[in-house]
């Protein structure tokens, strides 16, 4: 019987969800939709004293702005809520009682500062300090004790954790979706903490068992971090007596700097002027990142971008909105080896679906950055001017430039286009074409086009120079879509004027 496809996303809120993390929520996403799955928030908070307040929320929004749909999760609910692991505190304890009794696990009084003098003990020694097979029937630990010492040490309150008794020498096979087999020796691993008593919480590595276990977890996709995990983890599966239903592994390559070389990490965000989170982050210190969407990055382009960041669909194919991911999506084609961050490229997947944007959706991006200058305007002309500016647009934030001039006449006058198109006989003609347009009552693009063409034809002069001057005294520039367009939609009164101010601004000629 094929098992039905429930996935997690696992955080835990300790800052910002760096792009890496909404990477990995991606693909688990994608794989449980594929699979007619569902897809688990589960926040991961047991480590009181990295809980940062905001933070979940900043996960949530996040999954939301990026169109990831949390089917069980902390605001959902959920057959197995809560999905918080902070409020399961109760469920952990009787876990990890149950793997001291099978020997599995032993409890360990050492107080930090006893813990701490031992390190430095090793460490003067020119040795490294790990609690293991080798120091653990030595030290305070249930193993060296007798029982009635550990009851009486517990019974007065000494505090304590409980800590995984590690195989001494063990080979563990293991299999991940992505890398395969993977084979282990216990014997260089440690003893992992599992259960504190100071505040009565589990560390990661027990909850989260335990709670892939009870939330009937089928595939856990996370990232390659957790790879030197695996094997505790599945020796806890097989002390538990969950081996029959343990999840099956994947662990994603990490997402590496634009260099290629090392993690990329926030600091590669201020040094390369690129967010590394989904959205503005203002931390308890006040430190402010900066966020894809507040950049003006569309969530689409910024998904698509993130999915290809480690995944190939095996084809050119480079754009896919988010049903064609989970149609094309498969962990097969995740690559094993780190994928290189790239600017440019995100730049490019944001150019690629502002182009593809309707005119109606342009114009509506356009109009609260006309209103920011004080400009009201109606939804049919931003739908049109849209439609003339979405080509030449990665980002809304380049709007005003390439529109601005619709609305408000140049004060300024591109000095090479004036070097090219202000000299000799062009200011003469530009006055000539300019009462050719005061004779035209209908200003559309077609009557000041065949106005302008006929004296063209008429006099013979270049219609090369004499568009270009018009284009400089009405733009400011030598840019923007057809002049005629352009005439429509500045309004014959402006134009007059603007050529007006252009002669009055830059004089007859300028040899
Ligand atoms: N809470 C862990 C994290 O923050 C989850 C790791 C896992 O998915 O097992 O990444």
């Amino acid at each position: 019987m094929t098992r039905p496809v429930r996935v997690r996303f696992a955080p835990s809120p300790t800052g910002a969800l760096h792009i890496g993390g909404v990477r990995t929520a991606l693909y688990n996403y994608l794989f449980a939709r594929q699979r007619g799955g569902k897809f688990i928030l589960r926040i991961e908070d047991t480590d009181s004293q990295r809980f940062v307040p905001g933070a979940e929320e900043y996960i949530m929004e996040s999954l939301e702005w990026c169109g990831i749909k949390i089917d069980e999760g902390i605001r959902e609910g959920g057959p197995h809520a809560p999905y918080r692991q902070s409020e399961r505190k109760d469920i952990y304890k009787k876990y990890a009682l149950q793997l001291v009794e099978s020997g599995n696990a032993y409890y360990a009084f050492d107080t930090p500062e006893e813990l701490n003098a031992l390190r430095a003990e090793m460490e003067a020694k020119g040795e490294t300090f790990a609690y293991n097979h080798a120091v653990r029937t030595q030290l305070a630990t249930s193993l060296r004790l007798s029982a009635e010492e550990v009851e009486e040490r517990i019974a007065r309150g000494d505090q304590y954790v409980i800590r995984f008794k590690m195989p001494e020498n063990e080979s563990v096979e293991m299999h991940d979706m992505i890398r395969g087999n993977v084979t282990i020796n216990t014997a260089t691993l440690d003893d992992k903490v599992l259960y504190k008593s100071a505040d009565a919480l589990p560390t990661y590595h027990l909850a989260n068992i335990v709670d892939d276990h009870l939330m009937e977890i089928s595939h856990v996709i996370r990232g390659e971090e957790w790879l030197p995990s695996l094997p505790l983890h599945y020796l806890l599966y097989r002390a538990l007596g969950w081996s029959d239903t343990q999840p099956e592994f994947g662990h994603l390559p990490l997402l590496l700097k634009p260099t290629g070389q090392g993690k990329l990490s926030k600091r590669d965000g201020d040094k390369f002027g690129f967010p590394v989170f989904p959205l503005r982050w203002v931390a308890p210190d006040g430190e402010v990142s900066r966020g894809y969407r507040e950049d003006g990055y569309f969530p689409e382009a910024f998904i698509n971008m993130l999915a290809l960041l480690g995944w190939n669909p095996g084809t050119e194919q480079e754009l896919f909105s988010m049903d064609e991911l989970i149609n094309a999506f498969s962990l097969e084609r995740v690559s094993k080896s780190g994928a290189r961050f790239q600017p440019e490229k995100a730049h490019w997947f944001n150019g690629q679906y502002m182009h593809r944007k309707s005119n109606e959706e342009i114009g509506a991006l356009l109009k609260p950055i006309l209103k920011e200058h004080g400009i009201e305007c109606s939804d049919e002309l931003a739908a049109t001017i849209g439609g003339h500016i979405k080509e030449r647009s990665t980002f809304p934030a380049d709007f005003w430039e390439l529109a601005g001039y619709f609305f408000v006449a140049p004060t300024e006058y591109d000095p090479k286009g004036v070097k090219k198109y202000w000299k000799g006989e062009n200011p003469a003609k530009l006055l000539e074409i300019r009462e050719v347009l005061a004779a035209i009552d209908d200003f559309s693009i077609e009557n000041t086009d065949a106005a302008v063409h006929q004296w063209i034809e008429r006099t013979g002069y270049s219609a090369g120079q004499i568009i270009n001057t018009l284009r400089l005294s009405v733009v400011g520039a030598c840019k923007g879509p057809g002049m005629f367009d352009v005439l429509a939609l500045v309004g014959k009164e402006q134009v007059l004027a603007r050529i007006d101010a252009a002669v009055a601004a830059l004089g007859m000629a300028n040899e």
